[in-house]
């Protein structure tokens, strides 16, 4: 039988709180003032750290992730790091309201980060109050796990721990927490306060660490300048193939900041992000970014923008040109990615020199028509090639009919060329297209329920559903249904 852990069997290997002190500031979760409670527990991020499922029922795990107990083998610190804001450099950012509890092995041998969202003030807090609102965590919770659901890189997120403690934002909330996990929360954040401070030697242990770590096949490179230079153009290639799915997906995250861009091309800091309903590539998730830095079409060149800040970071590590050849492999390497990704999304096996203008042209009529985007490209599984098919449930996507009949027959003619069959060019479509994504309004009916009745029973449903994003659930239809009036423009600030 597999062994499983309790809280206080976990195997901690606390590796960055053995770096010296400037990496971070060692300090406590502050317990919140109104009795804490758990609000809702992920066995399946459970199962990375092997702890037993079992141990939501235990006060000690609310203790644990609520601030008030620490788990055995625990070293708590909060990490600095700087970052780009919106593009202007801010000197000290840091763990203002997170506590990195320590790292736990599992038996495979992986470490996870037990980083707490929400757990107080540290050295970094600047004026915040070291508090997340339900809310928040809500929606951070349900949609690691969604993008987990759909094959992208992201941290997860094991329990949000809740409380009656009075947190004002734009209106009086509550505060929770939420216990996030990743192989590592180093940004390029991290790197860049280093090099703004002109610490050279901190910046070379970190990338040192981070290296050992995590990029371990890079650590015997003997010219150090070479093994900075690979490890930044593995960066690029993870961040590039991340942006792709992102793109693909129809994602936006609504805060590039360099600060919440992680050394390990995984999605990090859910904040104002939003998946796309009806498909409009200048989508603006987030409510206070007025100019629309981070619009949905631009995340490609702010990956790069943001890559750029990471590559100056590393100057006095590496030489400059081997660095810049890195950085000119993202939009080739991003392009890539994401035409693989289309392709599949349209059921091609094959690869063509007509297929981007197909995607492109696709995109151009479902924005005119407001296509919703998820909804779409899951029913054009159902397409059908024959020559008298007239596909009548995807024409009504489209207000211009005559727009869609003139790609569907260039899409007819793309698939005979290829000699795609109908029924297994569906199944594979259906392992790519998902059916349901966390929709702001799906997100947001969780969320009053939690917050107006202290019901958290959409919470665990919503991320049931998401677990498997491609399958037909049952009695889950409502479900995939675009947003109804209410839900279309429910406005997201940055706030949390
Ligand atoms: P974010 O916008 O969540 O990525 O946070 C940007 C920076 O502000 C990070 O340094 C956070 O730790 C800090 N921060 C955000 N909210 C709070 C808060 N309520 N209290 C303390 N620090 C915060
Ligand atoms: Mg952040």
């Amino acid at each position: 039988m597999e062994l499983l852990r309790t809280l206080e069997t976990l195997q901690f290997d606390n590796s960055y709180a053995r770096l010296p002190e400037p990496y971070y500031q060692r300090v406590s979760p502050t317990p919140f003032s109104e009795r804490p409670y758990l609000v809702s527990f992920n066995p399946s991020a459970a199962a990375l750290i092997d702890l037993d499922p079992d141990e939501a029922k235990r006060a000690e795990l609310v203790g644990c992730f609520g601030g008030s107990l620490l788990p055995p083998g625990s070293d708590p610190i909060a990490m600095l790091y700087s970052g780009h804001q919106f593009g202007v450099y801010v000197p000290q950012l840091g763990d203002g309201r997170a506590i990195l509890l320590g790292e736990v092995r599992n038996r495979a041998g992986e470490k996870w980060d037990l980083h707490l969202k929400g757990a107080g003030k540290t050295a970094f807090a600047r004026d915040g109050d070291g508090r997340a609102v339900l809310r928040s965590t809500i929606r951070e919770y349900l949609c690691s796990d969604a993008m987990h659901g759909l094959g992208i890189p992201t941290t997860r997120a094991l329990c949000i721990v809740g409380s009656e403690e009075r947190v004002h934002r734009e209106t009086i909330e509550t505060g929770a927490m939420l216990l996030r996990m990743a192989p590592s929360h180093v940004r390029f954040g991290t790197f860049e306060v280093f090099y703004y401070r002109r610490q050279h030697e901190h910046l070379a242990n970190l990338a040192d660490y981070v290296i050992e770590q995590h990029f371990p096949h890079l650590a015997h490179v003997q010219d150090a300048s070479e093994r900075y230079a690979r490890f930044f153009r593995e960066v690029v290639e993870r961040t590039a193939r991340l942006i792709a799915q992102w793109q693909a997906v129809g994602w936006a995250h609504g805060v590039m900041n360099t600060d919440n861009m992680s050394i390990l091309g995984i999605t990090l800091d859910y904040g104002p992000f939003g998946f796309i309903d009806d498909y409009d590539p200048g989508f603006v998730c987030n409510h206070s970014d007025h100019h629309g830095r981070y619009a949905f079409d631009r995340q490609p060149s702010i990956g790069l923008w943001n890559l750029s800040c990471l590559a100056q970071a590393l100057l006095p590590l590496a030489q400059q040109e081997p660095l810049k050849t890195a950085l000119d492999t993202y939009e080739p390497t991003l392009t890539q990615h994401f035409d693989a990704l289309m392709r599949a999304k349209l059921g091609f096996r094959e690869s063509r020199p007509d297929d981007v203008s197909l995607t492109t042209d696709l995109l151009n009529i479902m924005q005119a028509n407001r296509v919703d985007y998820t909804n779409f490209f899951r029913a054009l599984g159902a397409f059908r090639s024959g020559p008298d098919a007239r596909n009548e449930p995807l024409r009504e996507f489209f207000l211009d009919r005559a727009a869609f009949d003139a790609w569907a027959a260039r899409y007819r003619e793309r698939l005979r060329a290829e000699g795609s069959q109908d029924e297994a060019r569906q199944s594979r479509m259906q392992r790519v297209n998902p059916k349901y994504v966390l929709r702001n309004y799906l997100a947001q009916t969780a969320i009053e329920q939690a917050t107006q009745q202290r019901d958290f029973s959409e919470i665990d449903r919503l991320l049931t559903l998401l677990r498997d994003p491609y399958a037909e659930q049952r009695d889950m239809e409502k479900y995939a249904a675009p947003p109804p009036n209410w839900g279309k423009h429910v406005v997201v600030s940055c706030s949390s």
